[in-house]
């Protein structure tokens, strides 16, 4: 018996096989569960042709499409390690990734291709129309077109695959520095995708319709795809990007259930209500916010345009595989801001960072978790591997968070990001939170500054609404009457746009550089 993610994920067939597994929200173009079994062991023998083997790496390079959960199945179904790679990436970028991770293969699609050609690597073209398997000779540098084919090749023999095998290299979003190569295996996965689903009722036994717009080169849009959805037999409607519009009709057209989200797409919805009133959203039960904090109040705000919905937060990294921790949606209403309480089977203290001591309820210290899901470390790095994951097996966050009495985590800051001043710490995600809450901001972001006098200083990025004529003085008095005074706001900045990653987060290394040059 194989044991692998893939036998995990079809656990459920013969009896889901005429379901859908995954719908192309533009064009409704289905995949049964048969079907995508069909297409991932077809791919699987397009690899065992490029004489992939256990072990080796390639590289996944795509938007969103029906053939990127194919592609990335299929590669651990040959017990090869996937990699993947943000297709807004530069070539320069992708260059310096994949000399991290050396791959043997790259699949990406057509539109894609000037940017890995000067690599020189075998290369599978995604393709979205017929073209039929194996029919290219038309490049040269070895270049294949792989379509879907609706014929099933039955004589493949994988090779046998251990939960214990590497399974992906996936790189962390780079928000603090450069991006990680995280090395997850076939365990790491199905714990993570066991911890996601194992308490939440919710899901229950009625066919749930994910969206998923959420980039699946990231761990959240990934887990979105394997752990709460496929492998439970749900549907997962695929976007290729995030826009309001689109988003807002593929929900009223597949009738979705679930939405996983980041919070911008929250903000956005809470301050376009009168667009989403357009449309036919009753159907949608869950929004769960990840990757980045999530203020309150927009939490609360979007419920309130969603009637049948509740808005929740999960928090996970790419270490860990996924989820942490997550809000139990029965248990927490009101809703507490939290991130919910720890995913089963996941373990996790509040350290204090001086004295390395656990710490009790409502301290706040650094986040360390340990479970099934995390790491085996980062791939190539051992010195980074070492100071991250210590002999007891903790991965020390780089989050800073606190419990309540309740058990649920919140989680505040990373620890690199707390702005230092006089001797106290100030979250800029807690300045954040309260400058959204400002009904004439529309986007905003803290950064510390170095200040001669006291360390650091807080200063803020704020993207006003259109029609709004506010001024810094306003901006500032706002936040001094609701902070203590370390806390207020030294200056504000206008801008038209907030700097953030694929996942959502903020880049305060972009705004601080923004800053220094304009000095
Ligand atoms: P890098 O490690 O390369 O600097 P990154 O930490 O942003 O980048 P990811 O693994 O994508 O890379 O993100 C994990 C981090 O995202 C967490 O460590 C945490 O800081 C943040 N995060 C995730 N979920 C939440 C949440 N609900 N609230 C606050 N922060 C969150
Ligand atoms: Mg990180």
């Amino acid at each position: 018996p194989n044991l692998s993610m893939i036998s995990f994920l079809f656990r459920k067939l013969p009896s889901n096989a005429h379901s859908p597994a995954l719908i192309q929200a533009e064009t409704g173009q289905t995949l049964t569960f048969s079907d995508l079994k069909t297409q991932v062991f077809n791919f699987s023998k397009t690899l065992l042709d490029f004489n992939i083997s256990k072990n080796d790496v390639v590289l996944i390079i795509s938007p969103n499409s029906l053939l990127f959960p194919v592609a990335i199945f299929a590669v651990v179904a040959v017990g090869a390690i996937a990699t993947t790679a943000n297709p807004l990436c530069t070539a320069a970028e992708i260059s310096k990734q994949v000399k991290d991770s050396n791959p043997k293969l790259i699949i990406t699609t057509p539109q894609l291709h000037d940017k890995i050609k000067h690599l020189n690597l075998p290369c599978i073209m995604l393709a979205t129309s017929k073209i039929p398997i194996y029919s290219s000779t038309t490049s040269s540098n070895s270049t294949w077109y792989y379509s879907h084919s609706d014929t099933f090749s039955s004589d493949i023999a994988l090779p046998p695959v251990m939960q214990t095998d590497v399974a992906a290299i996936l790189y962390s979003s780079g928000t603090t520095g450069t991006s990680k190569g995280v090395v997850l295996t076939h365990r790491n996965f199905i714990a993570s995708a066991l911890m996601m689903t194992s308490d939440q009722e919710s899901y229950g036994d009625s066919r749930n319709v994910f969206l998923c717009f959420l980039p699946m080169f990231h761990i959240f849009g990934l887990s979105a795809l394997l752990y709460a959805q496929l492998q439970r037999g749900n549907t997962v409607v695929v976007m290729a990007r995030h826009e309001m519009k689109k988003m807002l009709s593929a929900v009223e057209k597949y009738k979705v259930t679930h939405l996983w989200v980041v919070p911008p797409v929250v903000v956005e919805l809470a301050k376009h209500q009168e667009m989403v009133k357009e449309y036919d959203i009753s159907s949608v039960r869950e929004i769960l916010s990840g990757a980045a904090p999530l203020g309150k109040e927009t939490a609360e705000e979007c419920a309130r345009i969603f009637p049948d919905a509740v808005v929740y937060q999960g928090y996970g990294m790419t270490e860990t595989g996924g989820p942490i921790s997550f809000g139990n949606v029965r248990t927490d209403t009101p809703y507490s801001g939290s991130t919910g309480v720890l995913a089963p089977g996941v373990e996790a203290q509040i350290v204090n960072l001086g004295t390395m001591k656990p710490l009790p309820p409502l301290r706040r210290g650094e986040i360390w978790v340990r479970g099934l899901m995390v790491m085996q470390g980062y791939f190539n790095n051992q010195k980074a591997t070492m100071e991250t994951i210590d002999e007891q097996g903790w991965l020390h966050t780089g989050d800073i968070g606190y419990f309540d009495e309740k058990g649920r985590l919140y989680v505040v800051d990373r620890v690199k990001e707390l702005i230092k001043c006089n001797g106290y710490q100030v979250a800029p995600a807690e300045l954040e939170e309260l400058l959204l809450t400002h009904p004439e901001i529309k986007d905003a972001a803290v950064i510390g500054l170095a200040d001669a006098e006291v360390g650091e200083v807080p200063i803020a990025y704020v993207v006003r609404s259109s029609t709004t004529s506010l001024v810094e003085e306003e901006v500032k008095t706002f936040i001094a009457e609701q902070v203590a005074a370390y806390k207020r706001l030294r200056r504000v900045i206008f801008t038209d746009s907030i700097p953030k990653s694929a996942s959502g987060k903020i880049l305060r290394k972009e705004l601080a550089q923004r800053f220094l040059s304009k000095l």
